[in-house]
């Protein structure tokens, strides 16, 4: 028998997670929502709790619970709070890269720092301007000027870019882009560097409490030692760490689909029209029937990718399976939970319609369901 049954520590960990969820971020999602405001607190209790280090090794003060547990935890606070939860997927995505690619030092100063709080998060900056869907054509450049490197350029839509006390950024070292992806390298910078200016932060439609900001390099100076992994390979490494990300944001959209059904259900059993409850019309049974066969798939195919991950196999495939998956369908999801609500899912006055605003994000970050497409679709047809 194939067993998606989650093993004791697996539990634990996501029961940690819900605890959590429901005391520190539930109460204060919509204020977070309404106000703008980042989770600094939150996220230091997040990282006492080893919940930004999930499947980072103990060695460098992770948990070291693995990708299920993460996936686990990720999808409990997102039933909760989807900005809280972006910073804590950007934090274990960017630890466990350092983790992965880093050297000895790196892995304990940068890796550690994130997990521990103490840098209060992490960031990935990939992104720019002119560039998401084909970041191997960013042009922010890095040279190297006696025992430094000198970054310059820009990138676009960098969550936590103004709060991260560690950022993981790719720049050119090919200066020219002569040699396209290949000319790629990512480098550590920490957050408040010399020349790294933080702009304005994005008005979004949601995730409001997150905070995504462009980044600005103007003769960025940082160490030598700064380069993770080798010179050429960090399209390489953006790509593995995306894979694992996209694992991380299909937990995410089915946080948000299952909080959203739940508030679908409760409505619908409370609301009554022509003398009976909502939830006993045939319709609206439907909607619900339709939400919860979906989100199970979603969590089947997330719980696949998380198990392959954590095996050591190739997983990139059923990554982006599961990110496209979750991603639409908790989107359906939040759209026919909001439909149940009537009116009142039109307002403020009802959860319901921030998750209809935060889910949006999923289909489009870390890989926009287009491009998911794309990676399976050429997965399965290149000989
Ligand atoms: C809230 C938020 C947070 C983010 N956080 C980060 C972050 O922390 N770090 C970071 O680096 N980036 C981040 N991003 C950027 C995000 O990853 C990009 O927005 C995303 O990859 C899409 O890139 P783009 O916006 O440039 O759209 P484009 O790449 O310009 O795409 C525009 C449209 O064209 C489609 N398209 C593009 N290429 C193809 C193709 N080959 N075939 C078919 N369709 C195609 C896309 O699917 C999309 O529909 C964030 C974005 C948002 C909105």
């Amino acid at each position: 028998m194939v067993s998606f049954e989650p093993t004791e520590e697996q539990l634990m960990v996501q029961k940690t997670a819900r605890e959590f969820a429901a005391r520190e971020l539930a109460p204060k999602a919509a204020e977070r929502d309404h106000e703008g405001t980042f989770p600094r607190d939150e996220l230091r209790k997040l990282a006492e709790l080893g919940l930004l280090g999930v499947n980072v090794p103990d060695a460098y003060g992770g948990a070291e619970m693995g990708v299920v547990a993460y996936s686990l935890a990720v999808t409990e606070l997102a039933r909760a709070c989807a900005s809280t939860t972006v910073a804590v997927c950007v934090s274990n995505m960017a630890a466990e890269l350092i983790c992965t690619y880093g050297s000895e030092a790196q892995k304990q100063r940068y890796a550690r720092a994130i997990v521990d709080g103490s840098a209060c998060c992490g960031a990935f900056a990939l992104s720019e301007t002119h560039c998401g869907s084909d970041a191997a054509a960013l042009r922010t450049t890095a040279r190297r000027d006696g025992d430094s490197w000198v970054l310059d350029g820009s990138k676009q839509w960098i969550t936590s870019g103004d709060h991260a006390g560690v950022l993981v950024v790719w720049a050119r070292t090919d200066n020219q882009g002569d040699r396209g992806a290949r000319g790629i390298a990512a480098f550590i910078v920490e957050g408040g560097s010399e020349g790294l200016h933080v702009g304005k932060h994005e008005d979004k439609l949601g995730l409001r409490g997150s905070t995504t900001v462009p980044l600005t390099f103007e003769s960025c100076r940082i160490p030598g030692d700064a380069m993770l992994g080798n010179d050429g390979d960090g399209f390489r490494l953006a790509m593995t760490a995306l894979d694992g990300g996209r694992i991380g944001i299909a937990s995410q959209a089915l946080g948000i689909g299952l909080a959203a059904l739940d508030a679908a259900r409760d409505y619908a059993r409370e609301r009554s029209a022509f003398g009976r409850p909502i939830a006993d019309k045939q319709a609206i049974q439907w909607m619900i029937a339709d939400s919860a066969t979906e989100l199970e798939a979603a969590r089947l195919l997330t719980l696949r990718a998380a198990m392959l991950k954590q095996a050591g196999v190739p997983y990139t495939r059923e990554a982006s399976m599961a990110k496209l998956y979750a991603s639409e369908a908790a989107n359906r999801v939040c759209y026919r939970a909001l439909q149940i609500h009537g009116g009142y899912g039109y307002t403020r006055d009802f959860p319901i319609e921030r998750m209809s605003r935060d889910v949006r994000v999923t289909t489009i970050y870390e890989g926009t369901s287009e491009i998911q497409r794309l990676v399976i679709g050429r997965s399965l047809t290149s000989a």
